[in-house]
């Protein structure tokens, strides 16, 4: 081994590492450390002249390695690594010793914090002796995109990665897509009419050369890497050949079969073969064989008789549809709060208390009250209707402890309309606070208070409960500490918003985390908002959080920029710091493949282990594991590691 000439480079941070460490002291002592020819320190590394001085550095005194003692690795390691490269020294001989996190801000005794952060630059000092030149893997791809979810963030993010010329799959559960937007009836805050900006965007989806729709369809495995994934998706019968129903609608007639409409959230029923909506996409029938009187043995076929065009066919299977994909979006969306928990307000069995998606569909003029706002006990006209916020939200005690985001603005919404259905009738809204946080988001609200006489309610409600063929409401007055006793004609509840039910199985299909509340995490909440921590899959929309529908469109397109990015380039790189295995120490136990998280590893046909460098991670899971010291990390050995903690106990 050549006698390494490394250079330290000790950063101020301005004074976020100088206020209590004497990075003078530090460069000192690291001059006079074996192996290191040259140590100085700076304002601020990271800057222009701070690189610059690094690359002098390395030029000036033929540098084989350095060490740049800073803030966290994760925020400049990039930055340090290309400097050294742009000096012609291979980037991976180059680390950071992280004396800012580690040190200056936990600690206040500068003679003390001075010591530490000298003796965590020795360790890297130390590591970077027994480091080797790397160079970064190459990875070819597939330019193809799936999309999990055809909700609005999903439609979005398959429209911008489809103009931008990528192919894509866009997988939706449901027989259609839209997700619930295709459900609510305006929207807040500029009261347009949500199916006539929704629809465009379907068609548009459904036409697009670029895109594959595969509607009443579900992922259920996932195998690969970033940029060449394999993809299994099972597409269920419809038993209707979309391409020969006309829309007619006979099936539908004849069918003997009657269930509650989802789509409709049981306000209205549909026949065992139907159609979601009449906009839905793609425009056919579907036929339920969960509702439908049987199809093995076949026992009704009432439609079929009726069907001209000959459209349905009972022998439908499932097909199980591989794809490769370089890039895959999930934008699984929301569901619901299940009224059923909420006991206190009658667990959904009180008629007239419904929940916000059940009044979107009152209020809607393609709903089953064709817009009319009217009681599903009775059909009456309600004259007082309460709204209940903060259902199932904020509550740590009993249901979800988070606020879900968006009902402030959907209850406002709720009440303006009400309002304007109904001119003599009364609007009361219960509330914790108001969380109006979006652009003319204030305005809105302000606009329900003042213009349009809706009584708001500073409070909590306790309790919900029938009373002849009125609900009677139990709340506190917050404000002026009264008890508030109100008889409703109709209640809506603000329920929660939910992770879609099915989102913990496509995470673990995926291998990307949930959060604890079960919704979709990101890498990192303000950084990279829209990216997994698995490389290529990206996340958008509602399932990653409660989200409106301008911040599911802005989400969907950011995944999708980030797709694009990928896929456009023509190699894909990985770093090379991976697992390695010494084949002639390796005893083939397996343990190191039962551990690792990532599937990294395999038994080979010579019985050893074995390493797919892409898919490894170089998280050292299996080296800790490993009862032979076979597995070993690339430019972070046992040996090296042995060094570094004897450097830093050292003295
Ligand atoms: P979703 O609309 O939930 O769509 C997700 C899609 O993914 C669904 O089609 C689902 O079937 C599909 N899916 C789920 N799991 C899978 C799977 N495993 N495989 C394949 N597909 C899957 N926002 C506004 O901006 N203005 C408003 O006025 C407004 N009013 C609202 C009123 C109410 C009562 C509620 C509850 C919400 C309202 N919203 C409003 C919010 C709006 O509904 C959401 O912002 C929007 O629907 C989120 O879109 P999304 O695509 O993320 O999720
Ligand atoms: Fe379609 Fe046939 Fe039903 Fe008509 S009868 S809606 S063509 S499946
Ligand atoms: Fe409650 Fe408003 Fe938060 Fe919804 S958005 S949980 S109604 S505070
Ligand atoms: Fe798997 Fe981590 Fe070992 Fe790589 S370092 S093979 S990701 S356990
Ligand atoms: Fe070989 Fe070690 Fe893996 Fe066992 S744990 S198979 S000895 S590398």
């Amino acid at each position: 081994m050549p006698t390494p000439r490394i250079g330290v480079f000790v950063c101020h941070c301005g004074l976020n590492i100088e206020r209590t460490v004497d990075t003078k002291a530090v460069a000192g002592a690291l001059s006079e450390y074996p192996g290191v020819v040259y140590a100085t320190d700076y304002d601020y590394m990271c800057s222009d002249p701070g690189q610059n001085l690094i690359k002098e550095a390395i030029a000036e005194h033929r540098l084989t390695g350095g060490v740049v003692a800073a803030c966290s690795p994760a925020m400049h390691e990039a930055t340090f690594r290309r400097a050294a490269e742009e000096a012609g020294l291979n980037p991976y001989l180059f680390e950071v010793a992280n004396i800012r996190e580690h040190c200056s801000w936990v600690h206040t005794d500068r003679a003390a914090a001075t010591e530490k952060a000298i003796r965590i630059t020795r360790t890297l000092v130390e590591k970077v002796k027994g480091n080797h030149p790397l160079e970064p893997i190459e990875i070819d791809h597939v330019d193809k995109c799936l999309v999990i979810g055809g909700g609005i963030a999903g439609i979005q993010a398959a429209l911008d990665v489809a103009e931008a010329g990528f192919e894509v799959i866009l997988v939706e559960k449901e027989p259609t897509i839209g997700g619930h937007m295709a459900q609510l009836s305006e929207t807040f805050p500029t009261l347009d009419c949500s199916q006539c900006i929704l629809t465009p965007k379907m068609v548009e989806a459904s036409r697009h050369p670029n895109i594959r729709l595969l509607t009443y369809s579900e992922v259920v495995d996932v195998s690969g890497y970033v940029g060449n994934y394999t993809v299994k998706i099972r597409k269920n019968p419809t038993y209707v050949d979309p391409d020969k129903c006309n829309l007619c609608g006979e099936c539908a007639n004849v069918c003997p079969e009657t269930v509650e409409s989802e789509f409709e959230r049981g306000l209205a029923s549909r026949k065992a073969i139907y159609i979601p909506f009449q906009q839905a996409i793609p425009s056919s029938y579907t036929l339920d064989e969960e509702a439908c009187l049987g199809l093995q043995p076949l026992r009704c076929s009432e439609c079929a008789k009726v069907c001209e065009p000959g459209a349905i066919d009972f022998d439908m299977q499932p097909v199980i549809i591989e794809e490769e994909v370089g890039a895959i979006i999930v934008a699984t969306g929301y569901d619901l709060y299940p009224i059923g928990n909420l006991s206190e307000y009658g667990k959904g069995e009180v008629p007239d208390v419904i929940d916000g998606l059940q009044f979107e569909r009152l209020l809607s003029a393609s709903g089953p009250t064709k817009g009319e706002i009217r009681r599903p006990s009775d059909g009456k006209v309600p004259k007082r209707v309460v709204f209940v916020q903060c259902a199932g939200s904020r509550d740590p005690e009993n249901h979800n402890p988070y606020c879900s985001k968006i009902c402030c603005m959907y209850t406002a919404k709720h009440a303006l309309l009400y309002r304007h259905a109904v001119p003599d009738g009364e609007a009361v809204v219960f509330y914790i606070d108001i969380r109006a946080a979006g652009k003319d988001y204030e305005e809105f609200i302000q606009r329900a208070t003042e213009e349009e006489r809706i009584v708001y309610i500073r409070g909590k409600v306790a309790r919900i409960y029938r009373d002849g063929d009125q609900v009677v409401v139990w709340g506190a007055d917050t404000l002026s500490g009264k008890r508030v006793e109100l008889r409703a004609d109709l209640v809506v509840l603000a329920l929660s918003i939910d992770p879609h039910p099915s989102t913990r199985k496509i995470s673990r299909i995926l291998k990307i985390s949930c959060g604890s509340e079960g919704f979709l995490k990101e890498a990192h909440p303000k950084l990279r908002p829209v990216e997994s921590l698995i490389a290529g899959v990206f996340v958008a929309g509602a399932g990653q959080g409660p989200k409106d529908i301008p911040e599911s469109v802005g989400q969907g397109s950011g995944a999708a920029a980030k797709a694009i990015a990928l896929l456009a380039k023509e190699k894909l790189t990985h770093a090379p710091e991976v697992a390695t295995i010494d084949e002639e120490v390796c005893g083939g136990c397996g343990v190191c493949v039962a551990m690792c998280p990532y599937s990294a590893l395999s038994l080979n046909s010579a019985g050893v282990a074995e390493v797919n460098e892409v898919l490894c991670e170089g998280c050292g899971t299996c080296v800790s594991a490993c009862p032979t010291g076979a597995a070993q990390l690339l430019n972070m050995t046992d040996s090296q590691v042995r060094e570094m903690i004897e450097v830093a106990l050292d003295g």
